[in-house]
């Protein structure tokens, strides 16, 4: 579910990123077929999922799209998973999935999926939480909700962009911690049940938010959040005590 205070500053029916990629609502209302080409063990309960898409018809960092599954006998299944990959116009993207207890369709894919498997996608879908690389960003997720946040960073680095650009996430432990291999100097890491030796566990909190907040970027700060209810709520309510403004947050929830 995502949400925003604001208009979408991002056309929700075409996107444009200057000279790169275009989006029409048509490609995203057509089911696809998707091939599993490759699999990535991210953490003890996450793995990265790379699929061929041909005809993927490309998607700004931060939209999701929706994947189903359907069985022999015709049951279907389906979920949104967000985009973990940039938009880089190769035909194939990358979904991170949390292995969720009992979890159907995340039980599928960390249990029996193997390469040359073929699901459906269709997206990509939501331009709110999307970022197309033209404003400050300042992001915020807990566990697999730093998937979108990904896309974003991959992008910005990708196009080697200057615009601020500053992760804060939320993981249990350092061996939690999604895409923790990739993460560079524009993330922080928060741990809430076991920490390296010298850095405390606890939640986020006001005091993590403060030094990037005072960074005040040109423009301002636009926030994205994502995670499962509990930690939007917590996290959303820490941007607007510390001065925020409420329509200048982006909310993307798992739960
Ligand atoms: C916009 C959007 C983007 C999302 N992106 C991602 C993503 O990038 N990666 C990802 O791993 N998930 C993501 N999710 C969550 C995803 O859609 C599924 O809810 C999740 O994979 C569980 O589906 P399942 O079929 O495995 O479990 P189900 O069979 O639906 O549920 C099994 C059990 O787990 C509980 N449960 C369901 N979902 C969760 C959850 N998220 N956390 C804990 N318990 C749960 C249910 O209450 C139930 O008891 C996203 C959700 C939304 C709305």
């Amino acid at each position: 579910m995502t949400e925003t205070a604001t208009p979408a500053r991002v056309p929700a029916t075409r996107f444009a990123v200057p000279g790169r990629i275009a989006v029409s609502e048509q490609a995203a209302a057509v089911w696809q077929t998707a091939t599993l080409t490759g699999i990535r063990r991210e953490t003890p309960h996450a793995s990265t999922f790379r699929f061929a898409v041909p005809d993927w018809a490309g998607h700004l960092p931060g939209q999701h799209l929706l994947l189903r599954l359907t069985a022999p006998d015709g049951y279907v299944a389906q979920r949104h998973y967000s985009i973990a990959s940039a938009p880089d116009g190769s035909g194939h993207i990358e979904l991170t999935l949390d292995h969720v207890r009992d979890g159907e369709v995340s039980g599928w894919f960390h249990t029996t999926a193997r390469p040359g498997d073929t699901v459906e996608l269709r997206g990509p879908l939501s331009g709110f939480f999307a970022w197309p690389g033209d404003r400050p960003a300042l992001l915020l997720g807990a566990g697999s909700g730093v998937v979108p946040l990904m896309s974003m960073i991959r992008y910005h680095r990708a196009l080697g962009l200057d615009v601020p650009l500053r992760m804060l996430v939320s993981a249990r432990s350092p061996e939690e911690l999604i895409y923790a291999r990739e993460l560079g100097a524009e993330t922080a890491a928060v741990f809430t049940r076991s920490a390296p030796a010298g850095v405390p566990v606890g939640r986020l909190a006001a005091a993590h938010l403060a030094p990037l907040l005072a960074e005040r970027p040109p423009g301002g700060w636009e926030a994205y959040v994502c995670g499962s209810n509990g930690f939007a709520e917590h996290a959303s309510r820490l941007l607007v005590q510390a001065g925020q403004p409420v329509e200048r947050i982006r909310i993307e929830r798992f739960g």
